[in-house]
C-alpha cells in the first residue's frame, strides 16, 4: 500500500516567531497520527528553527523552491547543498514558481536531477491551467510537464507528485475528486511507460488546489489519490490537522480514530 502523504505548503507566509507558534501549536497532535507521511514547507528563513522543533517527531520538512546548482555566485538562491542538512523533501515545479518567476520544464529537470543527486526527495507539481483545462488541453499539458521534468531521471520511488490545476490553486475552486483521479490515473499512466508499471503504481500521487477540511474527503476517498498538497489552509493548525486526521481515518477505516476520547 502507498503510505499517504500530506504536505502543507506556506508560501510566503508567516515570520519565523509566527511559524515556530504554528508549529507549536499542532506539533503534538500532528504527531500522534499514525500512517501519513505529515510534512512542513514553512519559508527558507524558518528552516533552522523548525527543524529543531520537529526533532524526535514524526513530522518531516520540506523546503518550497531550489536552485539547481550547488553552489557559487547566484545571489539570494537557496541550494541543494544547504537544504540537505536541514530538508527530506522540496517542492519543485509549483505553479506559482512557473508562472510568477518564468521557471520551465527545462529548469525543474535540472532541479528534479539535483534533488534527487543530494538525497532531497522531490514534491513535483503539474497541473494545466484554466484555458488549457477548457481546451481539452489538460492530459497533453501534464503528459509535457511530467516527461520533460523526469527526462533522463532514473526511475525512483523518492519522488512524490503532486497534481494541481493552476485554476484550482488558492481560488476556492477545487477540482471534483472524481476529476482529481481520473487526472492521477493518467499521471500514472505516463510513469508506467516511461518508467515501469511497478513504480508507476507504487509512487504517491496527491492532488492540491483549494484542499480543506471540509473537503479533504473527498479526495482521499478515491483510492487513486494519495494525499495533499495544501496551501491556504496548512496555515490554520486545526484545518491541517482535520485533513491529516481526515486522511488517516480514510485511508485507514478498520484503525481507530487518532484523536478517539478527546475532546
Ligand atoms: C498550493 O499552493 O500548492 C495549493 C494547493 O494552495 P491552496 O491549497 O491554497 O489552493
Amino acid at each position: 500500500m502507498r503510505v499517504p502523504f500530506v504536505a502543507g505548503n506556506w508560501k510566503m507566509n508567516t515570520t519565523v516567531t509566527e511559524a515556530e507558534e504554528l508549529v507549536y501549536d499542532m506539533l503534538d497532535r500532528l504527531d500522534r497520527v499514525e500512517g501519513v507521511e505529515k510534512v512542513l514547507c514553512p519559508p527558507f528563513v524558518a528552516l533552522v528553527s523548525i527543524n529543531m522543533m520537529l526533532r524526535g517527531s514524526s513530522i518531516k520538512l520540506g523546503a518550497q523552491n531550489m536552485h539547481f546548482e550547488t553552489l557559487g555566485a547566484y545571489t539570494g538562491e537557496i541550494s541543494p547543498l544547504m537544504l540537505g542538512e536541514l530538508c527530506e523533501f522540496v517542492i519543485l515545479g509549483h505553479s506559482e514558481r512557473r508562472w510568477y518567476f518564468g521557471e520551465t520544464d527545462e529548469m525543474i529537470n535540472k532541479k528534479v536531477k539535483v534533488a534527487l543527486s543530494h538525497g532531497l526527495k522531490p514534491i513535483f507539481c503539474v497541473g494545466e491551467r484554466l484555458e488549457e483545462n477548457e481546451a481539452g488541453k489538460t492530459r497533453e499539458v501534464i503528459d509535457r510537464q511530467v516527461m520533460a521534468a523526469l527526462d533522463d531521471v532514473s526511475p525512483t520511488h523518492d519522488l512524490v507528485i503532486a497534481y494541481e490545476p493552476v485554476w484550482a490553486i488558492g481560488t476556492g475552486r477545487a477540482a471534483s475528486g472524481e476529476q482529481a483521479a481520473v487526472t492521477i490515473k493518467f499521471i500514472r499512466s505516463i510513469l508506467a511507460k516511461l518508467w515501469n508499471r511497478d513504480i508507476a503504481q507504487g509512487l504517491r500521487i496527491l492532488y492540491g488546489g483549494s484542499v480543506t477540511s471540509n473537503n479533504i474527503a473527498e479526495f482521499i476517498s478515491q483510492p487513486e489519490i494519495d494525499g495533499a498538497l495544501v496551501g491556504g489552509a496548512s496555515l490554520k493548525a486545526e484545518d491541517f490537522l482535520g485533513i491529516v486526521t481526515q486522511t488517516a481515518e480514510i485511508k485507514y477505516p478498520h484503525l481507530p480514530s487518532p484523536f478517539k476520547g478527546e475532546e
